[in-house]
């Protein structure tokens, strides 16, 4: 496993780097080789630190039967064996068992389900070996590697640092020091505590500024953080607002059951029937009243959400993220490699207010500036800046040949904050960026013959207009010393991706209005908008123009613009709160360090998982694995369809678990005899709610969830129209079983073959009820789902259950039960059809009363759509939306 630690690790920090790679047996400039890493792995281990296991699986399983419920029906149980009913005891023991190993099941596979899922996120480290750079998974890392470290990386292992370029680190995770270290390359006091140790750099901390590079000292558990092992062991319990919200709920709905209960015990003994026969009865009435597995099953529809989500790419972090998904009202978007490709490639070059083909080499130091004020390989690296490399090769230039021939000597990095990167090569040093950062910087430019002139800013626009309304990427670049000289634009192409343009198609009829932030400039991110389908002719908003406005008029405005420039990765944080004052529910999507604020706001964080920095990844809530724009809007639609089918669930079992407690609570107070005995109860009980209930979970999201707008955040799960076919069709169970039961008597059939029947005609309600659910608003064969294979299968399993029970003498015997003719099925088809056509009556009844499908999915008022078509122009600014100010 993971004791990984080289000998002496307590000194490293002490020592100069050399010391220290004579220590480990590296040579620092071409690391480990690949034979001698492969060694260290097996003699080290893997590079994880191991989380303490939950609790095992006999615990868990004991923990099932710790259910007050539980208790009074193992209560029950003796005392109806005491009395001599052993054969009901002996029932009642099997249920009890059922249930825990259902629980069980249940709760284990939600766990494996995200188990899974968090081992999915990739964390990978850069290392060189053999002198090679190259990426490979953090967990492959042994003592002696030598690793590269950026801004937004995770520190994969404890490092020695032995080159740093401005590099700061937030180690707040290791000492709980808020503010990033500055980080040098020189030993300390052997003495220092870790947080006084600036020339090493630990594992699990964040890079937040500039680049390092550093030779690994320990890694696994032989780190710091391994020696802190809890902090890395907060494994999510499975229970999320809506879990916790319906597990009150339950408990509340048992208080009443309880009490409900004491009350009928107390009426049957003084009616004269004896105490042990009532008591079994009454704690019946609480087992098949009480809805125990509410909210195992919601954690169950949320997992499976988490599973189909992951399929279209969406990994989600937190089990909560499930349900906030489907409630989405915005999203707000990068626009490189999430609408676009991030494939980017140089289409133009520019200088002196004219344009200029690439391969003519005009303008030679332009491109040979791209080449050296450049970190990316042909094949790895930013895509803006491996663009720039195929540039030049296309000009006949050779960036291998120029970059020996010109080595660096200082480098300040790109920052999405600066919008510029530096480098320094002696007496030379060369600027790129955005155009308006390097122009404001220049006071002559090149010309694309030859010879300079004062630099023509009015010209210069002109250009970088014209090249950002073609949706292209424009970069500047300029010539230091002796005085800053524009050497020229390079303008590029990146594509957007196809099937972002069918997701957005998909959101803006969704009502989810999505909107682009990105940090390029206002006529790219416009062009690009309109390529992408975001809207026609979008209101824009620069980053400068953001910092302007009135507080009075921010919130407005930004709900009423659709594409933000120039942003700051701190403005982002800015949207996201406004617009959730606007009552929005916000997934905002981040790569950088700087966006992790805004992500940890946002109502769903989103991450790049190819593209994006550990720290952006670690404050999501959801992980893209193809940083595709089309896996949030799937994710939203998953998110639908998984608060559909709890929806559906709850729809479905409520009025089971009241229609049986009503059955007996009836009988009770009325005097009559049982149409179903406490052991038949517990029978319906279990079977229905595994075989029948969870087929509801695997129900497929419905076309149509994309055609409705979201769901407003503010609305009850139990919505009166819930409500309401929770008690018709309660009433619909008791009035079934009553009369199956009195009619079949009054046929002169026995006890035991009536109630055989009025079992058999609750369960087949309830089937004809669940097929009616798969669709809650609109008649069902209308608004048919299509075919599941797990509702076919469910169904097929209860009524092969119900015929072993009506048939088999065992069960005969332990369920008090007895064969019935093919009379008696009839009776049982006949109940269920007509249930079946009363509820769907009640549909079409309500959705003629309201006016739309049972007051459920109408559309609403809602937040401002995107006001995408209404006024045109791109700089539209002050004053929008006047309409809403009445915050
Ligand atoms: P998006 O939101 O669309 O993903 P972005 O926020 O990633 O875009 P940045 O990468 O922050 O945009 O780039 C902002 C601006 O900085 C670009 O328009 C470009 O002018 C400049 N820029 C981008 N990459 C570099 C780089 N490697 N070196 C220098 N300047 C760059």
């Amino acid at each position: 496993m993971n004791s990984g630690t080289a000998t002496g690790t307590g000194e490293f920090h002490a020592l100069p780097v050399a010391a220290v790679a004579e220590r480990l047996g590296v040579d620092p400039r071409r690391g480990l080789s690949a034979a001698e890493a492969g060694t260290r792995l097996s003699r080290f281990g893997a590079n994880t630190v191991s989380v303490p296991a939950g609790p095992g699986p006999l615990r868990r399983f004991l923990v099932q039967f710790h259910n007050p419920l539980i208790y009074v029906l193992l209560l029950a149980g003796v005392v109806t064996w005491v009395f001599g009913g052993h054969v009901d005891a002996g029932v009642i023991g099997g249920v009890v068992l059922l249930n825990a190993v259902v629980g069980f099941v249940q709760e284990s596979r939600a766990q494996r389900a995200l188990d899974a899922l968090s081992t999915m996120v990739p964390v990978t480290a850069t290392v060189v070996r053999d002198g090679v750079p190259r990426r490979i998974p953090a967990a492959e890392l042994v003592p002696g590697d030598v690793v590269e470290l950026a801004a937004g990386d995770r520190v994969p292992a404890d490092v020695r640092l032995a080159e740093v370029h401005l590099a700061e680190i937030d180690e707040s995770a290791l000492t709980g020091e808020s503010v990033p270290v500055v980080k040098s390359v020189d030993p300390v006091a052997a003495a220092a505590p870790v947080a006084d140790r600036a020339g090493s750099a630990y594992s699990g901390t964040l890079v937040t500024r500039g680049q390092a590079r550093g030779l690994v000292i320990a890694t696994g558990g032989a780190t710091q953080l391994g020696d802190i092992q809890h902090l890395v062991a907060t494994a999510e319990a499975v229970t999320t607002p809506l879990t916790r919200k319906l597990a009150r709920f339950s408990r509340q709905l048992s208080f009443v059951i309880v009490a409900v209960s004491a009350g009928a015990f107390v009426l049957g003994v003084v009616r004269g029937t004896p105490a042990p026969e009532v008591f079994t009865a009454v704690v019946a009435l609480a087992v098949g009243a009480i809805p125990e597995g509410l909210p195992a099953a919601v954690a169950i529809v949320l997992a499976i959400g988490v599973v189909r989500m992951s399929r279209r790419g969406a990994i989600v972090r937190h089990l909560p993220a499930v349900e906030t998904l489907g409630g989405t009202t915005v999203i707000c978007t990068d626009k490189t490699g999430t609408l676009t490709r991030n494939r980017m490639t140089v289409t133009t070059l520019a200088a002196a207010g004219e344009l200029v083909p690439v391969a003519g080499a005009e303008l030679r130091e332009c491109l040979v500036a791209g080449v050296l004020c450049n970190d990316a390989e042909l094949d790895e690296g930013d895509p803006t800046e491996i663009a720039l490399l195929g540039s030049a090769i296309e000009a006949g230039l050779d960036p291998a040949a120029l970059r020996a021939a010109a080595p660096r000597t200082e480098t300040v990095p790109f920052e999405s904050e600066t919008r510029m990167m530096t480098t320094v090569h002696g007496s030379v040093g060369y600027l790129k960026g955005a155009v308006e950062e390097v122009a404001a910087r220049c006071v002559t430019e090149v010309l694309p013959g030859g010879g300079e002139r004062p630099l023509d800013r009015e010209a210069l626009d002109r250009l970088h207009r014209t090249l950002t309304a073609q949706g292209l990427r424009v970069l500047a670049f300029a010539r230091l010393a002796p005085e800053p000289v524009l050497l020229g634009l390079q303008a590029m192409q990146d594509p957007p991706r196809p099937e972002a343009i069918t997701a957005i198609e998909a959101c803006r009829s969704a009502g989810v209005d999505v909107k682009m932030i990105t940090g390029d400039h206002a006529g790219t991110a416009v062009a690009v908008a309109g390529a992408v389908g975001l809207a026609d002719s979008p209101r824009v908003l620069t980053g400068a123009e953001l910092a302007e406005l009135p507080p009075a008029e921010f919130d407005d405005a930004v709900a009423g613009t659709q594409v933000f420039a120039r942003v700051s990765p701190g403005q982002k944080l800015e949207l996201v709160q406004a617009l959730q004052r606007r009552g929005h529910v916000v997934a905002m999507t981040g790569d950088g360090v700087n966006d992790a604020p805004a992500l940890r706001r946002a109502d769903i964080g989103v991450a790049m998982g190819a593209g994006g920095t550990d720290a952006a990844r670690q404050a999501a809530d959801m992980v893209l694995t193809g940083d595709d724009f089309a896996s949030i809007e799937a994710a939203v639609r998953v998110g639908r369809g998984v608060f559909d089918n709890l929806r559906k669930f709850i729809a479905w079992t409520l009025p089971a678990n009241i229609g049986e407690g009503m059955v007996v609570l009836v009988a009770i107070l009325f005097g009559a005899t049982l149409p179903i005995v406490p052991v038949q109860i517990l029978w319906i009980n279990m079977t229905t709610a595994v075989f029948l209930g969870l087929t509801m979970a695997f129900e497929p999201t419905s076309p149509g969830v994309m055609r409705r707008p979201p769901r407003p955040p503010s609305r009850p799960l139990f919505t009166a129209a819930l409500l309401r076919r929770v008690v018709l069709v309660s009433l619909l169970l008791v009035v079934a079983a009553f009369g199956a039961y009195r009619l079949q008597l009054g046929l002169g059939e026995p006890v035991a073959e009536a109630r055989t029947t009025a079992i058999n005609v609750f369960v087949g309600v309830q089937a004809a009820y669940l097929l009616s659910c798969r669709s809650l608003d609109r008649p069902v064969l209308r608004a048919w789902p299509g075919r599941s294979r797990m509702f076919a299968l469910g169904i097929g399993l209860t009524a092969g259950l119900q015929l072993l029970l009506t048939y088999v003498p065992v069960m005969n015997s332990w369920f008090h039960t007895a064969p019935v003719g093919a009379g008696s099925w009839l009776w049982v088809l006949g109940a269920a059809v007509a249930a079946f056509a009363v509820v769907e009556a009640d549909k079409l009844l309500w959705s003629r009363f309201t006016g739309g499908a049972a007051g459920e999915d109408r559309p609403r008022p809602g937040p401002p759509r995107a006001a995408s078509r209404r006024t045109g122009g791109m700089r539209v600014l002050r004053g929008t939306g006047s309409r809403s100010f009445r915050r």
